[in-house]
């Protein structure tokens, strides 16, 4: 075992790394809790770091865990030897990076270990249903964005008039099995916190919303769905008769949604998640994860549009000339292993 490797992280102080790393709302000693960094959001309870073996992991399901090396690459998008370097800087550890061996991180296995013990902890995978918080009143809506009535009624967009999410449009959230797992209250009237989940600690990496209530039309496209930014970008294309789609709530493709697919007997998927830094950044990380478990296409929106705002003659474009994964990754010159683009 490397002996750096050791020393950093022995050194890290994880209350100081996740300052480093605009870490917000941290508290605790020995197991430090946070909003995620990762995914950002403003659940408070949502990430932990363990002072005693550096490790992270995130219960909402999005981010996954790992230790502080995995930490530092996750928000840098760095190699590990790069992680280390930074981590050794952070920390006032001396290393001869010369001689040390640290090409590869001698604690996978322990990571490994630690992230099953808190998934089993966080019992994540059985999601409860979901109840409306209480004084709130929802009412149906006639038009918004264009979308048709039959498309704000097959998505249940609704509008709230009274109670915490007031003025604003309730997107609900199901899963594989149309079960209700929870709302997003969008604003409409320019409030802070444009999107509030609830419930306020909602697992978003453990559902694909519309993959249950679209379950026919993927079956009808030979298993394929297509896997887009959020219910807005679904409605579009379902309101212009693509239908076998679903969206992650976030930019996120998680362990979770792969076994949400396998049960719903996906066999292809579409990314779709917008054109710009951010979408692109998760496509390249969905492709990673979902390499080799199904067939993989990518839906290239023109540059910095999303499919809300496309017509219907550009997405049926756009579903046309669909890119196979690694042509998608040519076209972007996009890496795939560790590698920030030069
Ligand atoms: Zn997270």
């Amino acid at each position: 075992m490397s002996n750096a490797v050791e020393r950093i992280r022995e050194a890290v102080d994880v209350k100081v790394l996740l300052g480093a790393y605009g870490g917000r709302n941290i508290k605790g000693t020995g197991n430090v809790r946070s909003c995620c960094p990762i995914h950002g959001g403003d659940n408070t309870t949502a990430f932990v770091f363990t002072q005693s073996n550096k490790m992270w992991y995130c219960f909402t399901g999005a981010c996954g865990g790992g230790d502080c090396f995995d930490f530092v690459m996750e928000m840098d998008e760095c190699t590990f030897k790069e992680s280390a370097v930074k981590l050794a800087e952070l920390f006032n550890v001396v290393v001869d990076w010369e001689t040390e061996e640290i090409e590869e991180n001698p604690f996978r296995e322990e990571a490994r270990a630690f992230i099953e013990m808190m998934m089993k902890r966080s019992n994540a995978h059985e999601l409860p249903v979901f109840k409306m918080p209480a004084g709130m009143k929802l009412t149906k809506i006639n038009e918004y964005r264009g979308y048709s009535q039959e498309t704000i009624e097959w998505w249940k967009f609704r509008y709230c008039t009274e109670g915490e999410l007031e003025d604003r449009l309730v997107i609900p959230f199901e899963d594989v099995d149309k079960r209700l797992v929870g709302i997003t209250g969008r604003a409409m009237k320019g409030q802070p916190n444009k999107f509030m989940h609830r419930p306020r600690n909602l697992h978003t990496g453990y559902f694909l919303t519309g993959l249950g209530r679209n379950l026919e039309f993927v079956r009808e496209a030979g298993n394929s769905v297509k896997i887009v930014e959020g219910a807005f970008d679904c409605a579009r294309w379902w309101d212009n008769g693509f239908k076998n789609i679903c969206a992650p709530i976030g930019l996120f493709f998680t362990d979770e949604h792969v076994l949400q697919l396998y049960k719903a007997g996906v066999t292809t998927i579409e990314i779709g998640f917008d054109n710009d830094e951010a979408g692109r950044n998760g496509i390249r990380k969905a492709i990673k994860k979902a390499r080799g478990k199904f067939d993989i296409y990518v839906l290239d929106y023109p540059q910095g549009k999303d499919a809300d705002d496309c017509t219907r003659e550009e997405l049926i474009q756009i579903d046309a000339n669909k890119l196979l994964w690694w042509e998608w990754l040519e076209k972007y010159g996009e890496k795939l292993e560790g590698e920030k683009k030069k």
